[in-house]
């Protein structure tokens, strides 16, 4: 249970996707790992639940709220008032001691009595943004500034609404229980039924002299500047999870967490597979066929390398540990180099008749991939 994956990790979308988006990555899932396509592959099976369950989640606009802002907590009954484990095992955040507190007002809220108590503490929602990086700085890791805006706690009134030198008092209607006795005639009788007190909006409280600052909502929207810290090895289109730098909570809750979504500019020189890194070097006909010591540009900086005599076109060098460090480790990919001859052009005549006397020159023994190549044409049609 601790291990559930991320739903939207699950389908491949982004935690913006549209209903349609999330539609279309389900069916095509659910087609590729159907079990009449897969017939006794567990693997497939397991997946095919998997892929099943986030749908029912992601699918359901409700719980899918709930999901977003408390994880697989939020929406799998087994969590009940106990461990949320697995929701938020997609960040790299730790999510330390918050245990605590989302336990002490989960029982309430959800699944268990049928109202949600107003004055509970809540959380804050998580909030998104999103960054670009260069290459080499998500390799190294870097610390960027981001601008934002969110709630936070009122610095006037901290929280509470009531303007200063003020308090809340109890609701008049309700005499401070948040909810109010409706008495109606109906064919079998009166009814009576308890409703939400409309004046307070059942908080069981009013604030006669609200807040100026926040007009009573003890949250204000509030643009800040705050650095995150990108962590080496990010790859691009991850989402980094910032805890604690969401909404403020309400009445004491926790505040959400930042999602931040980091793109990775595509680099001229290094492209990236998992944590290796590929690079194309060209070299010239000459040094293929010497041998020669060649630069070869890592994140690390210039290294020099000798290519054997006789390198061939498309032959790759591997360079060991010097690709993108893996997230919280502390080892790193390979770096494979690919060498391409460059074939010289605009050759003057006198170049020109120096090659072709080098190339009478050359025998069968000089072209081994030549020699064999003919010799199996030869086999094939005789
Ligand atoms: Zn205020
Ligand atoms: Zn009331």
């Amino acid at each position: 249970m601790a291990d559930k994956r991320d739903y939207y990790e699950v389908l491949g979308v982004s935690k913006t996707a549209s209903e349609d988006e999330i539609k279309k990555a389900y069916r095509q899932l659910a087609k590729k790992y159907h079990p009449d396509l897969n017939p006794g592959n567990k693997e497939a099976e397991e997946k095919f639940k998997e892929v099943n369950e986030a749908y029912e989640v992601l699918s359901d606009a409700d719980k899918k709220a709930r999901y977003d802002q408390f994880g697989h907590a939020g929406v799998d009954p087994s969590y009940g008032g106990g461990g949320y484990g697995g929701g938020f095992s997609g960040g790299f955040t730790d999510m330390g001691d918050i245990g605590d507190i989302f336990n002490s007002f989960f029982g309430g809220g959800f699944g268990g009595s049928s109202r949600a108590n107003p004055n509970a503490p809540r959380r804050g929602q998580d909030i998104e943004t999103e960054v670009t990086i260069n290459f080499i700085d998500a390799c190294n890791g870097k610390e960027v500034e981001i601008n934002l805006n969110r709630l936070e706690t009122c610095p006037d009134c901290h929280g509470t609404g009531a303007a200063a030198g003020s308090s809340s008092e109890t609701c008049p209607d309700c005499h401070g229980t948040g909810q109010v006795k409706v008495t109606q005639r109906t064919p079998f009788g009166m009814i009576s039924s308890q409703k939400p007190c409309t004046k307070c909006g059942g908080k069981g409280k009013v604030i006669t002299n609200p807040c100026p600052k926040c007009r009573g909502n003890g949250r204000v929207n509030v643009s800040r500047k705050i650095s995150v810290n990108i962590v080496a090895g990010i790859d691009d289109g991850q989402t980094m999870q910032v805890r604690g730098q969401g909404n403020a909570g309400a009445n004491g809750g926790p505040n959400g967490d930042l999602h931040v979504l980091v793109n990775v500019r595509p680099d001229p020189i290094f492209e990236r597979d998992g944590y290796d890194i590929h690079t194309e070097v060209p070299i010239t006909y000459m040094q293929a066929v010497l041998g020669d010591e060649i630069i070869v540009p890592t994140i690390d900086g210039k290294v020099k390398y000798t290519i054997p005599e006789g390198t061939q076109n498309g032959a790759t060098f591997r360079f060991k540990g010097k690709g993108v460090k893996k997230i919280n480790r502390s080892d790193r990919g390979d770096q494979y180099v690919h060498v391409n001859i460059e074939v010289p052009k605009n050759l003057s005549k006198k170049q020109k008749d120096l090659l072709k006397e080098f190339e009478s020159s050359l025998s069968d023994a000089n072209y081994n991939k030549r020699k064999n190549f003919f010799d199996r044409i030869k086999e094939a049609f005789k």
